[in-house]
């Protein structure tokens, strides 16, 4: 992309209804708009990095045996009627009437859409494991929308729904889907400690948030500091093996890790007192196991292995797709701006051409540009008519792993400056060297 044909309205000032520093910069890079409490738009910035997140999500998912699939944002009331939580859910579900009186809402999650589906479709305990997902908008009428994407009324999440015949059954699709998430997260450049959790309104006995830890984040948490050695790393995990994923599981459920809802002082005192931690932290997931509780009341039944009518046992689980966009930057930024890990990045590397115009340069630059390209990376090419440190300021801002920098002076020497946006450091060196680099 040619920074001179690209649209990137960046913001010279610090908008002042920014409170944290990750809605500031958001909104500095020209990523996001408001459009109106708790409701953005996405400009081509925000929505190419929201675009990279939802793809290591769904490549995750589909990676543990997931199904892709998509549900519609507006719902029908009946089906929570059915369920109960048509009443029970409250100010957050935004409900509508439409023309012919009926009653809709704007999905806050969907748990009684997917049961809806899987009843009138399936019969047998043959048809069984099945894990059904997607990534759509949801609505939450939020009393407080604020931080940005953080807290949205409009928000992007993934909801994964898992049906299974029995406990251990859905206990197995509950450890799949603790690893897919640390492998989601880990490729994001996120650490997300899993911690044991309240289920609140959605109901159930098992469940783990995931969280970020950040000053900004709204929950308290306690934890082991030796959960933060923990990887994933390149093992291969067989998410159809049972031990395999519940060993995983075992390793990060081991070291002491809750919110504030399910601390418990004893046991955290137990921890020897170098390695006891209190944080604030950013919640951009969670996983739970809920049985029969929608299957139930909605008759949601398989035929089991003796012919007799069950209602099978499920869970669900989402990640805050948007939300995540607000928690990298809080765990990943300078006083400069953003500094975005490479599995998100929107762009690979950015190209500063120090004198626009300068035939050398220019054809310098276009050079890197077209090698960038062939290599399969994005190159961002500052190709516009303005001052170095300008240029320099909005790198900085929009946080690519890479600059190089071009400019008649080194082309003399042969070489270009290679820039790290994380460690600051420069290099100079010859192009298909610097291109090596980036590589
Ligand atoms: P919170 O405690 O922050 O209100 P939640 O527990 O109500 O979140 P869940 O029902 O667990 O949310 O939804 C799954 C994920 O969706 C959350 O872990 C979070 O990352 C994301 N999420 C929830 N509410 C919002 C929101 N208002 N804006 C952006 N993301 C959200
Ligand atoms: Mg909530
Ligand atoms: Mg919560
Ligand atoms: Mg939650």
């Amino acid at each position: 992309m040619r920074l001179s044909r690209y649209f990137l309205p960046v913001l010279k000032e610090n908008p002042s209804e920014a409170q944290i520093v990750s809605h500031r910069l958001m909104l500095r890079a020209g990523m996001i708009k408001q459009s109106s409490a708790g409701i953005y738009s996405w400009l081509p910035l925000g929505f190419k990095v929201l675009k990279n997140i939802e793809n290591i999500v769904h490549e995750e998912q589909v990676r543990a045996g997931h199904i892709p699939m998509l549900m519609p944002t507006l719902q029908s009331a009946d089906l929570w009627r059915e369920s109960g939580r048509y009443d029970d859910y409250g100010e957050e579900m935004l409900r509508i009437t439409d023309r012919h009186g009926r009653d809709m809402l704007y999905g806050p999650t969907n748990e009684e859409l997917i049961t809806d589906i899987f009843r009138s479709h399936v019969g047998s305990y043959k048809d069984l494991p099945l894990t059904l997902y997607h990534i759509q908008w949801k609505f939450r009428d939020e009393i407080r929308p604020r931080f940005g994407v953080m807290r949205g009324r409009e928000f992007l999440m993934k909801d994964g729904y898992n049906f299974d015949i029995d406990y251990e059954n859905a206990m197995h699709a509950y450890n799949r889907h603790m690893v897919s998430y640390l492998r989601s997260y880990e490729r994001m450049g996120l650490q997300a400690i899993p911690m044991r959790a309240d289920s609140g309104p959605i109901g159930g006995e098992d469940t783990h948030e995931f969280l970020v830890l950040a000053d900004t984040g709204e929950s308290e948490v306690f934890y082991d500091s030796a959960i933060l050695d923990l990887k994933i790393g390149d093992r291969v995990v067989d998410f159809d093996n049972w031990d395999d994923c519940a060993a995983i599981c075992k390793e990060w459920t081991t070291p002491y890790a809750r919110t504030d809802e399910t601390h418990d002082e004893a046991a955290f005192n137990a921890i020897p007192e170098e390695r006891r931690r209190t944080s604030r932290g950013i919640e951009v997931g969670q996983i739970f196991y809920f049985g029969t509780k929608y299957s139930e009341p909605m008759g949601a039944t398989v035929q089991n292995s003796e012919g007799q009518k069950v209602p099978v046992h499920m869970g669900s689980h989402g990640i805050g797709v948007s939300r995540l966009l607000g928690a990298i930057i809080e765990a990943s930024h300078d006083d400069k701006g953003i500094i975005w890990p490479e599995g998100v990045t929107p762009y690979h590397c950015g190209i500063v051409n120090l004198k626009q115009g300068d035939a050398e340069a220019d054809a310098a630059c276009e050079a890197l540009y077209a090698s960038l390209t062939a290599l399969g990376l994005e190159p961002l090419y500052d190709d516009r008519n303005e001052r170095a440190g300008g240029k320099f300021a909005t790198m900085d801002l929009i946080g690519l792993p890479w600059r190089i920098t071009v400019g008649p002076r080194g082309l003399k020497n042969g070489v270009v400056e290679l820039t790290s946006r994380r460690t600051g450091e420069s290099e100079e060196l010859p192009p298909e060297q610097a291109i090596e680099k980036v590589a």
